[in-house]
């Protein structure tokens, strides 16, 4: 039987792997580096096992807790504590979300904590939400555009956009409405978008939207590891490929250049190449479409590790901000947002005891020096440098979006979206599609092109 190539080792190329097998597949993965899981990695910090990486997943629709669990990872599935995150406002205060509300977007824009946030003008724009027949805004192709038309400019940038930069890296005006699944369904059952965000809400309360694995989501790639190990399916590391075929792909030459590959080049190959089936689950790809390859940008991250147990650092153990805090742009601030790890997931507190675990994330790499101050300012609390016993920068670089072609099948986020819940969908849905290895010999079937799936 041919082999199925799939190209890349991070959560997609992992899971349509897995799911090929069990369709039939005879699969061998290439992985241009040196480890799996690509943006799902685990490292040590004082000697703390923590994600470097993704560190949760979005609990909408169970498609991960469902193929967690047939992984046998159910009892590993932990939640975070249930307490709202906070915002550092455009004003400089920084203030809990409020404690119903989506996305940001409020479910009372008239409450004191959405007032605190945008300021009582743009509040009372916010309650015209409430007077508007439901079908304005509901054909809004973007998140920024349905809250701009229902709730107006002030909710959209002082609050909403502000969470959406911070949990999507990118602004609700870029990011399909979609994103919120149900929210235009509800909005024109209530008629009003706050209405559809209480309704949201009553049936995922807070805390329960997003969900961890004890001991980190790396736990995942372990997993998955574990399952092609059983399966008997070669993983090759340090091997790049730089061009893909539906038939064969030709590898880079020098595996550690980080240029773009192409789809379907017509170039003379110069690397070695292998023939089967190919699927791709590598980002960095040109569009079989486009023809362009996506763009690529870069998330920085701080880690701090802060001896929290002297009287100068007790503060930071004894009132956390809820989970973390997103930041508004052009603050004093430069992270985009700090996740408070310890206080967040119970098992890092288990790991790291008399120890407090920040995360800080930023567009443009920042010194550690700059990571504590930030940290201080969007907690209000004061951590020495001689406190800090450990930090750690970690750079990601992702790729953006781009358009799938029906002549190779392609998984992963730059089609699926970003987040692990769209990755996994789609994954394993692509690998349904494809079906018995005889099937997938004509992947330029229709029936076997896959729709894109938002985050
Ligand atoms: C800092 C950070 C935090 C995140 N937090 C969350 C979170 O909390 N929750 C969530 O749901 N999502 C989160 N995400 C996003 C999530 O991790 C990604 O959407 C998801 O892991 C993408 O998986 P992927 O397999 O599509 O791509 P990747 O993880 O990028 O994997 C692609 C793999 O392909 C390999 N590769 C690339 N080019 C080639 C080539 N030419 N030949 C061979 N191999 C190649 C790469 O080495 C890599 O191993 C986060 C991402 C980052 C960076």
């Amino acid at each position: 039987m041919r082999e199925t190539l799939v190209v890349g080792a991070g959560i997609a190329g992992l899971v349509v792997a897995r799911e090929l097998v069990l369709h039939g597949h005879r699969v061998r993965v290439l992985e241009a580096g040196e480890r799996a899981g690509g943006q799902v990695a685990g490292h040590r910090v004082a000697g703390i096992p923590l994600d470097a990486g993704a560190e949760a997943f979005a609990t909408r629709g169970g498609i991960v807790r469902d193929y967690l669990q047939r992984l046998g990872l159910a009892d590993r599935i932990v939640a975070p504590i249930d307490a709202p995150a906070w915002l550092h406002a455009r004003t400089g205060t920084t203030v809990p979300l409020p404690a119903v509300s989506l996305l940001g977007i409020p479910s009372a824009p008239l409450s004191q904590d959405v007032v605190a946030v945008v300021g009582l003008r743009a509040a009372w724009r916010g309650m015209a939400d409430a007077l508007l027949p439901g079908p304005v805004g509901s054909t809004a192709t973007t998140l920024g555009e349905l809250v701009r038309r229902r709730m107006g400019d002030g909710i959209l940038e002082k609050l909403v956009a502000p969470v959406v930069e911070g949990i999507h890296s990118t602004h609700p005006d870029d990011l399909p409405v979609a994103v919120a699944p149900g929210l235009v369904h509800h909005l024109l059952r209530e008629n009003s978008l706050a209405r559809a965000v209480a309704r949201l809400r009553i049936d995922a309360p807070a805390g329960s939207l997003v969900a961890g694995l004890d001991g980190g989501m790396s736990t995942l790639v372990d997993a998955l590891l574990a399952e092609l190990d059983r399966f008997g399916v070669p993983i090759e590391y340090g091997v790049r490929v730089a061009e893909v075929h539906p038939d064969r792909v030709v590898l880079a030459v020098d595996p550690d250049a980080a240029a773009g590959s192409a789809v379907g080049s017509d170039a003379e190959p110069e690397g070695e190449v292998r023939e089967g089936l190919v699927v791709v689950a590598a980002p960095g790809l040109v569009s079989p479409v486009s023809g362009r390859a996506a763009d690529r940008t870069a998330t920085h991250l701080v880690t701090l590790v802060v001896d929290a147990d002297h009287d100068d650092t007790r503060a930071l153990a004894d009132a956390p901000r809820g989970t973390g805090v997103l930041v508004a742009k052009n603050t004093e601030v430069a992270a985009r947002a700090l996740t408070h790890v310890s206080a967040k997931w119970a098992w890092v507190r288990a790991a790291a005891p008399g120890r407090e675990v920040l995360r800080l994330s930023y567009e443009s790499a920042p010194t550690i020096d700059r990571a504590r101050r930030d940290a201080e300012v969007l907690l209000g609390v004061s951590i020495p440098e001689a406190r800090v016993v450990a930090a750690e920068a970690t750079t990601w670089m992702r790729a953006g979006r781009i358009e799938a072609g029906e002549s190779i099948p392609i998984t992963g986020e730059q089609v699926a979206g970003t987040g692990l819940a769209a990755v996994i969908d789609h994954a394993q849905r692509l690998a349904e599609r494809l079906g018995a290895p005889e099937r997938a010999l004509d992947p330029s079937d229709p029936a076997l092109s896959v729709e894109r799936t938002d985050p």
